[in-house]
């Protein structure tokens, strides 16, 4: 990350770090992890857990681990392990050779449950599903024990080794840990350790099991295992923390790593939770996990924004233990202040009317020179092919207009960007009144600046009829109108909240030659529109596809105002 100035905040967690190492804690070692389960694509929350267990790790000397969390074979699978992998690195990560699987724990896990039954604190249980919540208790009231919580450890032991030689029926028996069923914390009132999963082939370990080990149990003992210092997890885990605690003290671990929690990044007009991204995917709302309107880091990807504007992002929101929604427009003027210093600018033409310079020679083409971008000049310049037949804006057109309209009116001049100053002296319309060309003549003593004692203070972007290039453009807006999409206690369905105008596909844009050759996934500011992406899936040859990364100013904050 050599190349980002960023000024990293503190927070709780670092103070919590800084006092281990002062402290000679953990041998000063600060060893983290990320752990996803792969059961899904990751979305901006993840990007916010990945940016800070990688970035403390970075910054004091430590390592951080990539760990798939893998232990609910039937919801996981390798496509997301693999994308998974490939989001971490794009974000800009690295987890050198510590790439682990909870499953590549599945034997030690096996015998240090075993210890559990020996020692007295597990047991195997034939309650039913329904009879479990019923023993569970509730908040307010206690739970009951299990009538097969006093087996023999004799007993113990041999049912539990032929839960693991598949003997018998998923949801038949659980192997349990011996806690305390009156505990306030529901959590410690002898929760599941492995339960039985016949049949059902796990991505790493295939076939070979057919019990799997809970979350709880599974996560603490694999941070263990791996010498993890700082167990960094959200705020719904805080609850979990005994359990976690719990299962490292009764096995004797010397390795007892510390969990802390912090909270969520929720992100307004978004979705942060793989389960309801999932529910878009397979409900065809979207185009897959990357579609550019999807909170995930494909998405974001693909959309354009830069993986540093992300990270950006993760480190100005901050990390607290307090609840918080993040405006999107921190996010997006993470992705302008990126773009406006790093994307090149490229002149296109939305939505095209024809302009014909009537005293320009017919046939001739001249080679303009443009600078890429205003401010670096080590960005270089481009050719802009200069011809007879030009595309302006539609909207950058206007009969009639007042001084405040500072673009082309009939009967007025305007600059052409990078090129001369034309006046239009003839509109041109079709049968229904609609304007379909504009006679104009260029001043050729204007190129690149007003001759003296002219004035004309109106600059609009063309292309080249003859050179320009087709393009679809994608215009993508958020996914959702609601700043909450999935906590409006007025609608129980996220789904209502859809934005439908999310995405309109523009069909007959003409884009500057330049872009021909345009290497999918870069970004362009198309100058005074916005920012674009050449879409990375739909770009092909001449083909061209440009998905709007952002626009070039905050156009929701005026809307939510005026609403
Ligand atoms: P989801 O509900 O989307 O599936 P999860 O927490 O179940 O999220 P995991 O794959 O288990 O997803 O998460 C991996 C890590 O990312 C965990 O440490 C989790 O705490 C963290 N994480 C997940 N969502 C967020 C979020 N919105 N903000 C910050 N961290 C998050
Ligand atoms: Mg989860």
């Amino acid at each position: 990350m050599s190349e980002e100035v960023t000024i990293k905040s503190s927070n709780f967690i670092r103070h919590i770090i800084e006092g281990d190492i002062e402290k000679g804690k953990n041998d000063r070692r600060v060893h983290t992890r990320f752990p996803p389960e792969p059961n899904g694509y990751l979305h901006i929350g993840h990007a916010k857990s990945i940016c800070l267990n990688f970035g403390l790790a970075n910054d004091y000397n430590g390592l951080c681990n990539l760990r798939f969390d893998d232990t609910n074979p039937h919801k996981e699978n390798k496509e997301f392990v693999d994308a998974i992998e490939q989001d971490v690195r794009w974000l800009g990560f690295d987890w050198q050779d510590r790439l682990f699987f909870s499953s590549d724990y599945f034997e030690k896990l096996y015998h240090y449950a075993v210890q559990l039954v020996q020692q007295g604190d597990a047991y195997v249980c034939d309650l039913n599903a329904e009879e479990i919540r019923e023993y569970r208790g509730t908040l307010t009231a206690p739970g009951k024990n299990s009538p097969y919580r006093d087996r023999s450890i004799a007993e113990n032991l041999d049912l539990f080794k032929r839960m693991r030689a598949g003997e018998f029926a998923d949801g038949s028996k659980l192997l349990r840990a011996k806690i305390d069923m009156a505990s306030p914390n529901v959590n410690m009132r002898d929760p599941a350790i492995y339960r039985i999963r016949q049949g059902v082939i796990h991505h790493q370990t295939g076939s070979e099991w057919c019990i799997y080990p809970m979350y709880d149990y599974t996560h603490c003992l694999s941070d263990s295992i791996e010498g993890i210092t700082h167990s960094l997890c959200t705020l719904e885990f805080a609850d979990h923390r005994p359990l976690y605690d719990w299962f490292l003290d009764s096995l004797n671990l010397v390795s007892h790593p510390q969990q802390i929690e912090f909270s969520r990044l929720n992100l307004q007009y978004a979705i942060t939770s793989k389960r309801k991204l999932a529910r878009l995917v397979d409900e065809n709302i979207v185009a897959g996990w990357n579609d550019p309107r999807m909170s995930t880091i494909s998405g974001m990807r693909r959309r354009g924004y830069p993986a540093a504007a992300i990270r950006e992002f993760c480190e100005r929101i901050g990390v607290t233990k307090a609840d918080n929604s993040v405006e999107f427009a921190i996010l997006d003027s993470c992705i302008r202040e990126n773009l406006n210093e790093n994307a090149p600018r490229v002149m296109a033409v939305l939505d095209p009317i024809k302009v014909v310079i009537t005293n320009y020679p017919e046939g001739k083409t001249e080679e303009l020179i443009a600078p890429n971008h205003p401010q670096n000049e080590s960005m270089g310049t481009r050719v802009v092919p200069f011809t007879r037949d030009l595309y302006i804006d539609r909207a950058d057109f206007k009969e009639e207009a007042n001084n405040k309209f500072k673009r082309l009116v009939k009967d007025k001049e305007v600059r052409l960007r990078n090129a001369y100053v034309i006046r239009c002296d003839d509109v041109i319309k079709d049968h229904d009144g609609e304007i379909i060309e504009l006679r104009c003549s260029y001043d050729p003593a204007t190129l690149g600046a007003n001759p003296e004692g002219r004035k004309v203070k109106g600059v609009i972007h063309w292309v080249s009829a003859e050179h320009g290039i087709k393009a679809q453009v994608r215009m993508y807006d958020r996914l959702f109108n609601h700043p909450h999409p999935d906590s409006d206690k007025e609608v129980d369905d996220f789904m209502i909240h859809l934005n439908p105008e999310s995405l309109i596909t523009l069909t007959e844009c003409v884009v500057e030659q330049s872009l021909s050759n345009v290497i999918p996934g870069s970004v362009y500011q198309f100058e005074r529109e916005g920012y674009f992406c050449a879409d990375s899936e739909l770009c092909q040859n001449e083909h061209l596809v440009f998905n709007r990364t952002v626009t070039l100013r905050d156009t929701w904050a005026k809307i939510q105002q005026s609403v």
